[in-house]
């Protein structure tokens, strides 16, 4: 089975949905960069310090902290045991660093359309205790405002703000898509049209990869727990 996995896709594409329903029902870690990042912004370390205006802005952290972080990650991982790499490699550099450090299976492009990411990027919520995330429309809390695994307030994400989501998108456009010719080279890469409901994007992943396409009853309540 492929299960050394690269998600990639535009801010609010659904990598974090896709990644943590593979990552629950397959064994696999879930890797997100982003995660990491704001890890270190809420416990307030050096790096926090370091990428707080970065990450509220929406730009890319410098390559050089990303390559020790993920490096330092993945010396962590027992490698016997398969990932989901969710929002890294963005860049060309951080493609090379990859591939010339590690084998991977397979990557996933997530593929929608501005017009979308936009409206649902506007219903993100972000948890300010726990960093569990929302959507108004798709995930909403079950108290307006209120997170249901600790009950902190719900805010948005300073880097959904539509200004910064738009050069967000550009930047995106000029610097990720070349890593998939790179990421081509070296592993499977397919291309899911991520409009869908997340159970539709899950099942065509699954389906091209050639992983088991129903869900047992224990899938079942952990995809529902994320729809
Ligand atoms: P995400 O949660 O993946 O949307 O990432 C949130 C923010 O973390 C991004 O806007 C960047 O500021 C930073 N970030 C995440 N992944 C990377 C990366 N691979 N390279 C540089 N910055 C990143």
């Amino acid at each position: 089975m492929d299960n050394k996995l690269v998600i990639l896709g535009p801010q609010g594409c659904g990598k974090g949905t896709q990644a943590q329903m593979l990552a629950q029902s397959l064994g696999l870690v879930h890797i997100s960069l982003g995660d990491i990042l704001r890890w270190h912004i809420e416990q307030h370390t050096k790096i926090g310090t370091r990428v707080e205006g970065c990450v509220a802005a929406g730009e890319l952290v410098p390559d050089d902290l990303v390559d020790d972080l993920m490096k330092y990650r993945l010396a962590l991982h027992d490698w016997n045991y398969g990932f989901i790499l969710d929002g890294f490699p963005r860049n060309t550099a951080q493609t090379q660093f990859l591939l010339e450090s590690y084998q991977l299976d397979a990557s996933i492009l997530l593929d929608v359309g501005e017009a979308i990411l936009l409206e649902r990027l506007a219903g993100r919520r972000l948890c300010s205790g726990c960093g569990r995330d929302y959507n108004l429309a798709s995930r909403p809390p079950v108290v307006p405002d209120r997170c249901d695994s600790c009950g902190s307030t719900l805010a948005p994400r300073p880097d959904d703000a539509p200004e910064i989501v738009r050069r967000r998108l550009r930047d995106y456009g000029e610097k990720t898509r070349p890593v998939l010719d790179l990421l081509g080279k070296r592993t499977h890469v397919l291309v899911v049209d991520a409009s869908r409901s997340p159970q539709e994007v899950q099942d065509e992943i699954r389906k091209r990869l050639g992983l088991p396409a129903a869900a047992s009853a224990s899938d079942s309540r952990v995809m529902g727990s994320l729809l």
